[in-house]
């Protein structure tokens, strides 16, 4: 491609709103340009990065047995009405009607559609399980767009889908999609780490994230230095420490927290003071009753933090403040590690609490009106704290680590909640009909390629690594008026081209400063500059990543591409 001929407006000056590399570079270097707020346009070289960070991910998806289809972006509301969320989204699900009055959603994700496909053309299981996948524009209308392309509210995502007639069958597909992921995210040349993720009001089980590591992340996480132990913090456990494990053991107390109105109040009661940075505290039941404090930037819709506990726990909740408390992840903890030492007895009351403080009941998401009646037996809670940088990992191997993460991928066990409240079923075996199992996978192909560019940049620019830089080559001819120099680059851009080399060559009219200047920032691999010692068929040959270069004849060019 001759860069006379391209779209690739590059810029000195860092647009006004950009604080993070990612976002300055990528206007800068004509990537993408802004349209509004968290909305962005790509240019050719930014369209031809996203479509190589897609190909990677097909090709991964295929080969783990997923099969890639498209949906609709606009969705008509009786879907999301189906399972409760044109309701319990809140106000990041875009709407708008058409001209009859219908009421539709800009696909904010495709659980609904999905479903209903899956639910109108699958009904035995015989055709279980299946994997299908889509890239494809997802709209939310995010409280604050910004970071660029790490939080718009157009971006585009990988997501995919996956039906089971069981349990089991759902962690076969769910093990062949996280290997998916981390061959992608390897592929693409990124420091990440799958971590444990929170599973949210949905309901699931097991669920992962996957986060590049960024100081510009939004995400701390907590991972050890030799295992591939790592978690969101939110999930990161508690841990007991065992300092006083000289004392005898607190005699247990009873406590009685039905005159309780805060989370707070519940803590204090326990002589556990509720410190700077938790932000929340929580009951999960499992097979025991566990008391677990989390913490996170838990801020939704205005609903200040104590608010937040209040919904979570007395019933005067107003209908918003439970959908606050339940977006916050109120109520939703996977799986931990409790403390041997450490156990709540409860007794059927505290489901009540438990469903109450995440605003589910047993067909959804509304609050219910139940003044939860606790009694419950605590020991040694003053011993409880948050893991914290240089505590032994949980799985024992190493130190853990703290480090900031920009979240790029998410798998998700979601179980039977979307196939349950639309009647997605199948005949078994015995010709018994059954629910669904289900499972679903995210990338944000968008968020990804501008984690690649918080990991891969200079002061000078964009550093792409090889396998999705926009070409391959970047061309220089450096004095397009004299006639040698411009005959040379016409043969080794003819020359490339021909032995199928992705080249970008600047045959402008501009000065050697400006194409130097424009070609750091665009950050293409290799770069070959056509100069002085053109009649001799002598160029420079110079890698953007390690800043090494030579001088090589012509000739020698094909062989030190490949
Ligand atoms: P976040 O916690 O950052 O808001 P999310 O958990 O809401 O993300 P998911 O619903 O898990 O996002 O969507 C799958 C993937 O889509 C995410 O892992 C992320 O990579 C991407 N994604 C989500 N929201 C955005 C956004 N506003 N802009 C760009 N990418 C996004
Ligand atoms: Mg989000
Ligand atoms: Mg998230
Ligand atoms: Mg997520």
């Amino acid at each position: 491609m001759k860069q006379s001929e391209m779209l690739l407006p590059t810029l000195r000056e860092n647009p006004a709103d950009a604080d993070i590399k990612s976002h300055q570079l990528l206007v800068r270097a004509g990537f993408i340009r802004q349209v509004a707020s968290g909305i962005y346009s790509y240019l050719p070289v930014g369209q031809r990065v996203l479509r190589k960070v897609e190909q990677i991910v097909r090709e991964e998806m295929e080969k783990a047995g997923s099969m890639e289809m498209i949906m609709p972006a606009l969705q008509p509301s009786e879907l999301w009405k189906e399972t409760g969320r044109w309701n319990n989204f809140g106000p990041e699900l875009m709407r708008i009607h058409d001209r009859h009055g219908r009421e539709f959603a800009m696909g904010a994700t495709h659980e609904e559609v999905v479903t209903g496909l899956i639910r109108d053309t699958v009904n035995t299981y015989k055709r279980l399980p299946l994997n299908v996948y889509q890239i494809q524009t997802k709209f939310r209308d995010e409280k604050r767009p910004r970071f660029g392309l790490l939080r718009g509210r157009e971006f585009l995502m990988k997501d995919a889908y996956t039906f089971h007639d069981s349990y089991e069958s759902l962690d076969v597909a769910y093990d062949r999609m996280f290997t998916a992921y981390q061959n992608i995210f390897s592929r693409l040349g990124l420091n990440f780490r799958a971590v444990i993720a929170d599973s949210g009001a949905m309901g699931g089980k097991d669920t992962h994230e996957f986060m590049v590591l960024s100081e510009v992340g939004e995400d701390t996480i907590a991972y050890s230095d030799e295992s591939s132990y790592a978690a969101n913090i939110e999930m990161a456990p508690v841990v007991a420490t065992y300092e006083k494990q000289n004392e005898e053991p607190k005699e247990k107390q009873k406590v009685e927290t039905k005159d309780m109105k805060t989370m707070e109040q519940v803590a204090d009661y326990l002589g556990h003071t509720v410190e700077e940075g938790i932000k929340s505290l929580m009951f999960k039941v499992d097979e025991k009753l566990v008391l677990v404090l989390t913490r996170g930037d838990h801020e939704v819709n205005d609903v200040k933090l104590k608010n937040l506990y209040d919904a979570s726990y007395i019933d005067l909740a107003t209908e918003e403040e439970t959908r606050a408390a339940m977006n916050a992840g109120f109520g939703s903890l996977g799986p931990i590690d409790v403390p041997e030492n450490v156990e709540i007895v409860a007794d059927n009351a505290v489901q009540a609490l438990v469903n109450a403080s995440c605003g589910a009941n047993e067909d959804g998401y509304h609050y219910i009106n139940v003044t939860p009646h606790v009694d419950f037996e605590v020991s040694q809670f003053a011993d409880l704290r948050f893991i914290e940088e240089g505590d032994p990992s949980p799985d024992g191997k190493g130190t853990i680590v703290f480090a900031k993460g920009i979240e790029v991928g998410h798998v998700f066990k979601l179980g039977e909640f979307y196939a349950d409240k639309m009647g997605a079923k199948f005949l078994d075996e015995n010709g018994k009909a059954k629910t669904m199992v289900m499972g679903c996978y995210g990338i944000g192909i968008s968020r990804t390629l501008a984690s690649i560019v918080e990991q891969y940049h200079d002061e000078s620019g964009i550093t792409w690594p090889k396998q999705i830089a926009p070409y391959q080559v970047h061309l220089l001819s450096l004095n397009v008026k004299k006639e040698e120099q411009k005959e040379l680059a016409d043969s080794i851009y003819h020359t490339l081209v021909a032995a199928g080399v992705e080249v970008l060559y600047d045959d402008r009219k501009e000065r050697a400063g400006v194409k130097f200047t424009d070609s750091d920032l665009v950050g293409i691999p290799l770069r070959i500059t056509v100069g002085k010692r053109a009649s001799e068929g002598v160029v420079e040959f110079k890698e953007r990543l390690t800043g090494e270069q030579d001088e090589i004849h012509q000739e020698e060019l094909l062989n030190r591409i490949n």
